[in-house]
C-alpha cells in the first residue's frame, strides 16, 4: 500500500503572529512552487491562524491545522474555539486527543470522540493522537491503552470519515523528552494500531490510513523511523519550531 507520508509541525503554545511571520519568511522560499513526496502541515496557536492563513493560503504544498477545537458549535463556552470558526481560515486539519490535552486539561476519550465527530461534521481532518505513558508501557498495558483510545476515539466514524483522518502515535514518555521510541518499538505499536483499525473498519481502510509517529522526532532520527513500514510521517513539536529543522526532518524522512 502506497501511503503519502504527512509531516506536521505542532507549535504548541509557541509563536504569535509576528513569530509566525518570521517562520514563514524562512520556510516560504523552500515550499512555494515546489512539490513534495509528502504532505506538509503547520499547526500554529489559534491566534496565529489568521496570519498563517494569509501567508500560506496560496501555497499548495502547505496546509494548516488547528491544535484543538470545541465539541460544541457556539454558545457559553468561555475560551473555546469551534470547528465552524476554524473553517473561516485556511485550516484543513485539527489535532485532537494530544496527550497534553488529555493529561493537563483532563480530556477524556469521550470528550475527544465528541470533538472528532464535530471536526468531521465541519469537514476538518482530524490528526488523532494516541499513546501510552511510561507507567502504562512498563505495566504491560500498552495494547489495552491503545485499544481503548482507538476504539473510543473513532466511535461513530464512517469509512469516509476514516479516509479523512490521520492517526498520530505518540508515546507520552517520548514527547518533549529527547527520548525517542526505537524504530522497533515504534513500528510494533504502529502495526498494532493498524490492526485495531482493521478490526473496527476492515483491512482496506486500515491499509490506507496514515499513522504518524510523534515524540522527539528530529533530523537525526527521522530517516530510521520513517523507514519503518507502518510509519507514515511525523508529528513534530520542538524540532519543528525552526523552519530549517522542519525541512531537514522532511528531507531525511522521505
Ligand atoms: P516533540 O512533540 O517533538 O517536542 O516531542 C511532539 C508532539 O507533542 O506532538
Amino acid at each position: 500500500m502506497n501511503r503519502k507520508p504527512i509531516f506536521a509541525a505542532n507549535w504548541k503554545m509557541n509563536k504569535g503572529p509576528s513569530e509566525t511571520e518570521d517562520f514563514a519568511r524562512a520556510l516560504l522560499p523552500h515550499v512555494q512552487h515546489q512539490t513534495f513526496p509528502c504532505d506538509l502541515v503547520i499547526a500554529p496557536p489559534f491566534v496565529s491562524l489568521a496570519k498563517a492563513s494569509e501567508l500560506f493560503g496560496n501555497v499548495t504544498a502547505v496546509a494548516l491545522a488547528a491544535q484543538n477545537c470545541s465539541e460544541y458549535d457556539s454558545g457559553a463556552y468561555t475560551g473555546e474555539v469551534s470547528a465552524v470558526m476554524l473553517k473561516e481560515f485556511y485550516v484543513h486539519y485539527v489535532i485532537l486527543g494530544h496527550s497534553e490535552r488529555r493529561s493537563i486539561y483532563g480530556e477524556t476519550d469521550d470528550v475527544i470522540n465528541a470533538k472528532m465527530l464535530k471536526a468531521r461534521e465541519f469537514k476538518l481532518k482530524p490528526i488523532f493522537c494516541i499513546g501510552e505513558t511510561l507507567a502504562e508501557r512498563e505495566g504491560g498495558q500498552l495494547e489495552e491503552v491503545l485499544r481503548r483510545q482507538v476504539t473510543k476515539g473513532l466511535a461513530g466514524f464512517t469509512e469516509k470519515d476514516l479516509q479523512e483522518t490521520v492517526i498520530a502515535y505518540e508515546p507520552v514518555w517520548a514527547i518533549g523528552t529527547g527520548v525517542t521510541a526505537s524504530a522497533e518499538q515504534a513500528q510494533e505499536a504502529h502495526a498494532f494500531v493498524r490492526s485495531l483499525v482493521a478490526e473496527a473498519f476492515g483491512g482496506e481502510p486500515a491499509a490506507k490510513i496514515r499513522i504518524q509517529y510523534g515524540g522527539s522526532v528530529k533530523p537525526a532520527n527521522a530517516a530510521e523511523l520513517m523507514a519503518c513500514p507502518d510509519i507514515d510521517g511525523a508529528l513534530i513539536g520542538g524540532a519543528a519550531l525552526e523552519a530549517s529543522s522542519f525541512l531537514q526532518i522532511i528531507e531525511n524522512g522521505t
